[in-house]
C-alpha cells in the first residue's frame, strides 16, 4: 500500500479451538502485508508459548492501570481472564498502511465495530460442536476444567456470529485457509481503495 492509505483492519473471532490462531498464522505467512496485533493478557502463558509473541503476559495489576492509563483499543474479560488490545500499536500500523489482524472474542469484536465501523469482521466456526471438543481436547494445551469451561462458552461466542461480514467453515483447513485469503485479496480491490491507489491512473485513462 502507499504512503497516505490507511491499512484495513480484519477482527477474526471463533469459539476457542475453532483453529483461528492457526489459521492466521499460515495467513501471515502466505500474505507479507498481514500483521497480526498482539494482544495483553492475564491468562498464564501455556507451554511453548513466548512473551511479546503470542501474547504479552502480565499481572492484573498491569492490566488494570493499562484500562486506566486507555492503553487498550478494546478489552474484555474472556473465560476469567482479562485480553485486550493496544490501542497505540493498531493505529500505527494502519497509519503505515499495513493490514491488521485482531483474533479476539466476541465482546472485543462488538467494541471495535463501534469504534471503527469501517472494520471487516470475519468469524470462523468449526464444521461440528463434536469436531471442536475434539480438537480443543488434541491440541493439549489447557487443562480439562479449562477445556469445559471453554466449550460451555462455546455456543455463547457462536451467536455472534452473524453479527461479522464473513463467515468460514475450518472444516479442510486448506479450503478455510484459501477463503480467509481470498476475503483480503477482495478488499484489495475494492472500488474505494484502488481509487486512492490508482489515482493517476485513473486520471490518465479518463483524459486520453
Ligand atoms: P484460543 O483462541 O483458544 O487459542 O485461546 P486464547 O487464550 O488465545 O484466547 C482466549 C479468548 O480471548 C479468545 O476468545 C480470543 O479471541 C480472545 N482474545 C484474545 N486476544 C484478545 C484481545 O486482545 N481482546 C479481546 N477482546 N479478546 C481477545
Ligand atoms: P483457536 O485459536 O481457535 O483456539 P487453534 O488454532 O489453536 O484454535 O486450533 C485448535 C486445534 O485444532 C489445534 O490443535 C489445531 O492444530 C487443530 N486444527 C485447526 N484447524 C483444523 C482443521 N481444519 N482440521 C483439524 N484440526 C484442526
Ligand atoms: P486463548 O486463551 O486460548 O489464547 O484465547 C482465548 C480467547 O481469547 C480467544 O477466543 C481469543 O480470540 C480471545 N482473545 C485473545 N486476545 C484477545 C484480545 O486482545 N481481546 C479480546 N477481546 N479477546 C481476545
Amino acid at each position: 500500500m502507499g504512503q497516505f492509505e490507511k491499512g484495513t483492519l480484519y477482527v477474526i473471532s471463533a469459539p476457542s479451538g475453532a483453529g483461528k490462531t492457526s489459521l492466521v498464522a499460515e495467513m501471515l505467512k502466505r500474505d507479507p502485508v498481514l500483521g497480526l496485533s498482539i494482544s495483553h493478557t492475564t491468562r498464564p502463558a501455556r507451554p511453548g508459548e513466548q512473551d511479546g509473541v503470542n501474547y504479552h503476559f502480565v499481572s492484573r495489576d498491569a492490566f488494570e492501570a493499562m484500562i486506566a492509563q486507555n492503553d487498550f483499543l478494546e478489552y474484555a474479560d474472556v473465560f476469567g481472564n482479562y485480553y485486550g488490545t493496544s490501542q497505540r500499536w493498531v493505529e500505527q500500523a494502519l497509519a503505515r498502511g499495513e493490514d491488521v489482524i485482531l483474533e479476539i472474542d466476541w465482546q472485543g469484536a462488538a467494541q471495535v465495530r463501534r469504534l471503527m465501523p469501517e472494520c471487516v469482521g470475519i468469524f470462523i466456526l468449526p464444521p461440528s460442536p463434536e469436531e471442536l471438543r475434539r480438537r480443543l481436547t488434541g491440541r493439549g494445551t489447557d487443562a480439562d476444567d479449562v477445556v469445559e469451561r471453554r466449550l460451555r462458552e462455546a455456543a455463547e461466542e457462536c451467536s455472534h456470529a452473524q453479527e461479522f461480514d464473513y463467515l468460514v467453515v475450518n472444516d479442510q483447513f486448506e479450503v478455510a485457509l484459501k477463503e480467509l485469503l481470498a476475503v483480503v485479496a477482495a478488499q484489495r480491490v475494492r472500488t474505494a481503495v484502488q481509487q486512492q491507489r490508482h489515482a493517476t491512473l485513473l486520471s490518465r485513462l479518463a483524459s486520453s
